[in-house]
């Protein structure tokens, strides 16, 4: 090979070498690791978190905005603020008609709502404007559900539907269209089971609102902890409730001497009278 190809040759690989390394040092420079990465993307979420995510209500739910669960808060009713004034002027019915099951203890679980007549299919709408924080679906209790935050600091929660019209984080105004009732869940019947609460605490929606009128009672409703959570002593005594299923000649003294308790008692608490006649399978409540 003469000389000067040689020179040549030798000086091409120099500068393909050069490039090479280049190459190499600007990709090292250019694409960060990935722990570079992420720690960019995190500061990212951080900053859209703060500057572009308003949620409703923020500092009443100390910054806590979670889909996962109706009550997150955890706060006890004790250690709320003796009172809040509520703005209800922009309340709209999420459906129009009657209760057909009130808010209050049942026979084995506290009913944190009431129950609002409606056909599977009929408009469901929200009672305030905010956003959607919760949609999910629970077999054994609300079924097809929304819960709402609303700028004025209730959340309402909607149960049993059938279809939801809306999306997660989605703000809604007050009466929008946001699903289609139903009968999905723990439900007999097609209904709306509506829900007012404050912080988690649940509100009885009839010292709130008139169903049958479809208005607020008032413009502003004084939540009070000693007014609005009157209930709490029998959800105490529901949770602590034990019953007791009756089986083939069983009598009342019996049932009474088996439980720790007396005839009198169980007649008292499961409205019956000592010659009752009690029917296998059936159940009483023994404490
Ligand atoms: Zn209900």
């Amino acid at each position: 090979m003469p000389a000067s190809l040689k020179q040549i040759l030798s000086i091409v690989t120099f500068l393909l070498s050069t490039l090479g390394c280049l190459s190499q040092q600007t990709n090292f420079s250019l694409i960060p690791k990935k722990d570079t990465v992420n720690v960019y993307r995190e500061m990212l979420n951080d900053n859209s978190d703060d500057l572009m995510e308003n949620h409703p209500a923020e500092d009443i739910y100390n910054n806590i905005w979670r889909s996962d669960r109706v009550n997150p808060y955890k706060i006890p009713i004790d250690s709320m603020p003796d009172s809040v004034r509520i703005d209800c002027s922009n309340f709209f019915v999420p459906v129009p008609g009657s209760i057909t099951s009130e808010f209050g203890p049942r026979r084995f679980r506290f009913h944190y709502g009431v129950d609002l007549r409606l056909k599977v299919g009929d408009s469901v709408r929200s009672a305030f404007s905010g956003k959607v924080r919760i949609i999910d679906y629970e077999a054994r209790g609300y079924g097809n559900y929304i819960v709402i935050r609303h700028n004025n600091g209730l959340e309402t929660v909607y149960g049993h539907l059938s279809a939801v019209l809306v999306s997660l984080n989605q703000t809604i105004k007050a009466g929008q269209l946001i699903a289609l009732g139903g009968n999905t869940g723990h439900s007999t019947g097609p209904h709306l089971h509506f829900e007012t609460r404050y912080i988690g605490n649940a509100l009885n929606p009839i010292h709130l609102f008139d169903f049958a009128t479809g208005h607020a009672r008032a413009h502003t409703y004084l939540i009070t902890k000693k007014g609005s959570f009157y209930y709490q002593h029998e959800v105490h005594v529901t949770q602590l409730a034990k019953y007791y299923k009756v089986r083939k000649k069983d009598n009342l003294g019996r049932i009474a001497a088996r439980n720790g308790t007396n005839i009198r008692a169980l007649c008292k608490l499961n409205g019956i009278k000592p010659k009752t006649h009690l029917k296998p399978g059936m159940r009483l409540r023994i404490r």
